[in-house]
């Protein structure tokens, strides 16, 4: 067989040749509407091309793009590392000091900015953290009024360039792509993915057991551009022909619900609070998004109430998806088996929609205890999460925590139950898991419950310091308007669906909102130090 080097190249020359006409659809936050096609995406990535090598970048420097969701940022998905530059997505919700740790750490010698990103990069600058960015450019047609210094407008910048690069044999080895954790446990630390492993997690993105994505389909990541790659998502819908739908700016429901609508989208891709923060806009235009088939739902487990909710009320699938920026990010996704089409809705829930799935082909886990042994797949037992595969890191840049990588796995932090059908669940977090005298209480389970009682909006539980059982499970629970929550009605709602006394949370705190992080997942850091 012929030695063909996996690279970007490979996507992208093939998707300009053979999906010329498909078209790719930004929505900005002004409303304003872009459209134009894969033969526009393709030349002008290569014009981008052509002006990264003018700006005398050297030939391995680390670009990086601070973006929302939007074609430029597609443009420079391809067009960085089709020269054999690496791609360092920054994540625009992190704080000035957060940015300027992880732009030096990385080395950024350029940034590829929105418009809306120079007051945060003034503070950037501030806080020392532009020392080795040689070029700011700003994704626009004029750069606004700022006080960074030779700030250059992207659309100018690749103007008089030319529209074709010439196809380069890039090694497959070479890297392409550096994400950062998003440091929900811990200093955000740098994860380096490789045109080959790109390639090989774009194509099992679109594969049956992944996304799903051919030439039918109309993709919308609303998972950031910035956040792990938005998942595959762009890669795998360049790789089939996809035609492409992107949402720049913060998380807009009702428009993101009229897009899903005006544009046939048929797959779209973000975490649970997304999906519930999009079902009452749904709800209210009174039909189902006409042409969609599922919605993919991970970084974090999505309420079973939710994954009903759409299914009853909207009749739309949602697959749950389990990965890490670790594992590029997709390791598995929760399709129901075959064998399940004919079992009552509430059955293939229990037995696939709710687990965090089945793993890729490629992608191999190892459920373990204390002492590195397997534990029984009995659907019980809890285990250390290990995971190994082509798209799965083998070290963090710069080797930071080595030792989550000493045996040819890298060790997740996650907490997993494996089932005898194959499936698995993600039980916690190892930080999260609340250890109360010996015994282990998961904290997404109870709040998954908790979330469940009518009057519950939201809830979140931690870890709170025992003196007599080492830790103990605390509640924060955001009540439903105008509704009343006690830790009495708790406890009520969760012995009655099995929970023993002594797991039963010790304290119900009432809060406004749920914190975030920087991704929408509960930020639970915040939680902790708020009551810990
Ligand atoms: P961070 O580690 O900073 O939160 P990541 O996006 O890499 O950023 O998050 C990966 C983590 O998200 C996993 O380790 C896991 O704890 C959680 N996660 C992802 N998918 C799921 C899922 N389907 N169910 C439960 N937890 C999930």
């Amino acid at each position: 067989m012929m030695d063909v080097q996996l690279n970007s190249w490979l996507l992208f020359a093939h998707t300009q040749r053979h999906h010329a006409e498909v078209e790719i659809v930004s929505r900005f936050a002004s409303g304003d509407v872009h459209r134009y096609t894969y033969d526009d995406f393709g030349r002008r990535s290569q014009q981008l091309m052509h002006a990264l090598d003018r700006l005398e970048l050297e030939p391995d420097a680390v670009v990086a793009t601070m973006a929302w969701n939007h074609h430029r940022h597609l443009e420079c998905y391809f067009g960085v590392p089709c020269t054999g530059r690496l791609l360092h997505t920054l994540n625009v919700r992190l704080a000035a000091t957060e940015l300027a740790y992880i732009i030096r750490d990385a080395g950024d010698r350029c940034i590829l900015a929105d418009p809306d990103m120079l007051p945060l990069l003034e503070q950037v600058r501030a806080e020392g953290g532009l020392g080795s960015v040689r070029h700011i450019v700003v994704l626009a047609d004029h750069v606004p009024e700022t006080s960074l210094e030779g700030v250059l407008a992207y659309e100018q910048l690749i103007a008089a360039e030319p529209d074709g690069y010439g196809q380069r044999d890039i090694a497959e080895a070479t890297p392409l792509g550096l994400c950062y954790t998003s440091g929900t446990t811990g200093r955000p630390k740098g994860v380096v993915y490789t045109h080959r492993s790109t390639f090989l997690h774009a194509l099992a993105g679109t594969s049956g057991a992944g996304m799903s994505l051919g030439p039918s389909d109309c993709t919308l990541p609303i998972v950031p551009m910035f956040h792990a790659m938005a998942w595959g998502m762009p890669q795998a819908a360049v790789a089939v022909g996809a035609k492409q739908v992107f949402a720049a700016g913060p998380l807009d429901p009702v428009a993101i619900a009229q897009l899903l609508v005006d544009e046939a989208v048929t797959v779209a891709a973000g975490v649970p609070t997304v999906w519930l923060g999009l079902i009452d806009a749904l709800t209210a235009q009174g039909t189902r998004p006409p042409a969609l088939r599922h919605l993919v739902c991970g970084g974090a487990q999505p309420p079973r109430p939710l994954i009903e909710r759409y299914l009853r009320e909207l009749d739309i699938p949602i697959i749950q998806a389990w990965g890490m920026t670790e594992t590029s990010p997709l390791a598995s996704l929760a399709w129901p088996r075959h064998a399940y089409r004919d079992l009552p809705s509430d059955e293939i829930t229990t037995k696939a929609r709710t687990q965090a799935g089945l793993p890729l082909p490629g992608v191999d886990l190892s459920v373990r205890d204390e002492s590195g042994v397997e534990v029984p797949a009995d659907g019980e037992t809890m285990g250390d999460l290990c995971v190994r595969g082509p798209w799965v890191a083998d070290s963090y840049f710069k080797n930071a925590e080595s030792d989550k990588f000493d045996d040819g796995w890298f060790h997740t932090g996650d907490v997993a139950i494996s089932a005898p059908n194959g499936y698995f669940v993600i039980a916690d977090r190892t930080k999260d898991l609340i250890k109360s005298g010996g015994e282990w209480i998961s904290s997404v389970d109870m709040e998954a419950q908790i979330m469940a009682m009518p009057q519950v909006f939201e809830a979140a539980v931690i870890a709170i310091a025992d003196p007599r059982w080492l830790e103990r499970p605390l509640a924060a629970v955001v009540p439903c308007p105008g509704e009343t929550v006690t830790l009495e009605d708790v406890h009520a709602h969760l012995s009655a669906h099995g929970w023993a006394r002594w797991q039963l949370p010790d304290r119900v705190e009432i809060i406004d909102q749920v914190p975030r992080t920087s991704v929408g997942k509960f930020d639970k850091k915040v939680l902790r130090t708020r009551f810990g």
